[in-house]
């Protein structure tokens, strides 16, 4: 992946800024780190809204290897061997007259004591950018951390009835009967990621647009199934201008760099 960001001789629009935090009247909005990162991609806007940071068992990286094996791994890499401190990461693009918010983040605490998560609904009204402004959502995966966002009491109804959102088939139908026969979470995980899946189900099968391999979301914009994390795990590439950004949700950890 090669990253450029473009900053000199590209035409801003006044209608295309992600950048604008002034809103008066919205108090209590602005925290003392705003936790956004806004940036170009030729002529794509991009701006990353952190959700917060979910503490998870290291264990989780590798849980059928020697206890041993794992810690002396990620202490090679400088991370804790017991609890992986894992950001969230959102991100709202604009392109070609859409405005695609691509993951929803955790939403509420769905009962595991999760405090330093749940953020982006907040952080993205901080940033001045309205809800019902979203034309488009593009799910990587549809794990409560990607997905919970949506389902916090009072948001759909504040998103545009004509919203779309973009999942792989493979995906959903994952979630319909998921198996996690294969993998090892802590207590209360597997309960809770069914729940909020079937929920999310539940109260957007309207907006649900599903995709087989590919869909190109908006111009220069485009998701691609690559699977492995979840079986309809996606990918976003964002072109535009000879600049790149690939969006990978889980697929890649700060144990891969
Ligand atoms: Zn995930």
């Amino acid at each position: 992946m090669s990253l450029s960001i473009a900053n000199g001789g590209a035409q801003q629009k006044t209608n295309m800024r992600l950048d604008d935090t002034s809103h008066p009247g919205r108090p209590g909005l602005d925290e003392l780190v705003p936790s956004r990162y806004a940036l170009r991609v030729g002529e794509i806007d991009v701006m990353v809204v952190s959700d917060g940071v979910l503490s998870l068992p290291g264990a989780m990286l590798g849980h059928n290897v020697d206890p041993a094996v794992r810690a002396a791994w990620l202490e090679d890499m400088f991370l804790p061997p017991d609890m992986l401190e894992w950001a969230l990461n959102a991100v709202v693009v604009r392109s070609g007259g859409r405005t695609i918010l691509i993951d929803a983040g955790i939403g509420m605490d769905p009962g595991l004591n999760l405090p330093r998560t749940g953020r982006l609904i907040q952080r993205l009204e901080a940033a001045g950018i309205d809800l019902a402004s979203l034309t488009d959502v593009v799910l990587t995966h549809m794990h409560m951390d990607h997905i919970g966002g949506l389902l916090i009491d009072g948001v759909k109804e504040r998103l545009r009835p004509d919203l779309r959102i973009h999942v792989a088939a493979a995906e959903t139908k994952f979630w319909e009967s998921p198996d996690f026969s294969r993998v090892s979470m802590p207590p209360g995980f597997p309960d809770a990621l069914r729940r909020t899946a079937k929920q999310f189900l539940d109260e957007y099968p309207s907006q649900l647009r599903p995709f087989d391999k590919e869909y190109e979301v908006a111009p220069g914009v485009l998701v691609t199934r690559t699977g492995g994390h979840t079986p309809g795990h996606s990918v976003v590439r964002l072109a535009s201008g000879g600049d790149r950004l690939t969006f990978a949700g889980d697929l890649v950890f700060q144990v891969g760099f």
